[in-house]
């Protein structure tokens, strides 16, 4: 049986699928793979470990019909046309729960970062302008005690609601589609439609998937419904916000500040007016970059890959309805 990965993954993983005997091909180039590249190195292998590949679209899973499964390096699957993939048998897998602290901790950093001024500060820094420090000057401000709320309250947002709850007694208010009675009980947690959720937190933080229904969520109507002394902090995805109306709604002071690990389009680029702005930082999408995460990660990558393999349902299914 043989594997085709697209980018270099960690040992654990890689490990785990060579002591079983598969054979592996790992793309170690520093290019990303073409759509066609990736899908003429697909047909002459049983098994595809994508950690990231664009074009996972209908005509692919038609191309590479096939694979016996597809493990994703990720627990996000937008870009992947799940459907096609299902009714053409194949089974997706990704890698949910084990990231869900690292992700979390880039949303509270990020938080952090911009609630501080940090790096507008260590700027200043930079450019010899530390001068004589006024107790009035370069504020941030409080965590503890504000209100955060979480746009799609799942596995990573409540794993932030936790952090925020125990260390900074943080008020929990967030939306989803449907009610997270779970949270509600552990973070005393309340569901606010959309809107209200904008009006109320000092911070906003958004987790849910990209989707139809969730790409630009977050436009200049929505920045403008937010306190002026409000955050807003996507780790989700950068499709979830639209990023010119960003940009309007830092320069007009809309909000106090924004911070992203993921943009629309990425990578970003090195123009962006957001890496200029004093009251923006930006990550390049490191959400779940730790060593001990991204090991977890493989692991389950290779977990969904072997159990394919064989024929057998995946340990972490994007689409068990390929079962029925
Ligand atoms: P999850 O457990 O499925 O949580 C997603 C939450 O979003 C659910 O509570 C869901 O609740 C809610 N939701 C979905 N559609 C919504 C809508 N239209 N309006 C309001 N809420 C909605 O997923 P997760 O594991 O926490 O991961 C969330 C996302 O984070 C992933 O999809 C991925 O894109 C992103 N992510 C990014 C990084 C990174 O490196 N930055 C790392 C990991 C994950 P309802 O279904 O009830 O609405």
């Amino acid at each position: 049986m043989k594997v085709f990965i697209n980018k270099i993954i960690p040992d654990h993983g890689l490990g785990l699928l060579k002591q079983a005997g598969v054979e592996v091909t790992m793309w170690r180039e520093p290019s990303v793979l073409t759509r066609e590249q990736a899908i003429a190195f697909c047909k002459d292998h049983d098994a595809f470990l994508s950690a990231g590949q664009a074009g996972l679209d209908e005509g692919f899973f038609r191309e590479c019909s096939h694979l016996k499964v597809v493990a994703l390096h990720s627990v996000g699957f937008d870009g992947v046309d799940i459907a096609a993939a299902t009714q053409l048998g194949i089974p997706i897998g990704n890698t949910p729960n084990v990231l869900n602290k690292a992700t979390a901790e880039t949303a509270l950093l990020l938080m952090l970062t911009v609630a501080r001024r940090a790096l507008y500060l260590h700027r200043k820094i930079k450019k010899g302008e530390w001068g004589v420090s006024q107790p009035t000057q370069d504020l941030g401000f409080d965590l503890a005690g504000k209100t955060l709320g979480i746009v799609g309250l799942g596995r990573i947002g409540a794993e932030l609601a936790r952090m925020c709850t125990q260390s900074w007694g943080m008020k929990i208010v967030y939306h989803n589609r449907t009610r997270n009675e779970e949270a509600e009980k552990e973070f005393g947690a309340t569901w606010l439609p959309f809107e209200e959720l904008l009006e109320q937190s000092d911070c906003v933080s958004v987790h849910t998937a990209l989707t139809e229904e969730t790409r630009g969520l977050f436009g200049y109507e929505q920045f403008k419904r937010m306190k002026p002394s409000a955050i807003f902090i996507n780790t989700a995805r950068g499709g979830v916000h639209r990023e010119d109306d960003l940009i309007r709604a830092l320069r007009e002071r809309l909000i106090y500040g924004a911070g992203l690990d993921v943009t629309d389009p990425e990578p970003m680029s090195p123009d962006s007016p957001l890496l200029q702005m004093d009251n923006a930082v930006v990550f390049p999408h490191i959400g779940s970059s730790t060593v001990e995460t991204r090991n977890k990660m493989s692991r389950c990558a290779a977990e969904n890959i072997l159990a394919g393999l064989k024929g057998e349902r995946l340990p972490y299914p994007v689409n068990p309805e390929v079962y029925s």
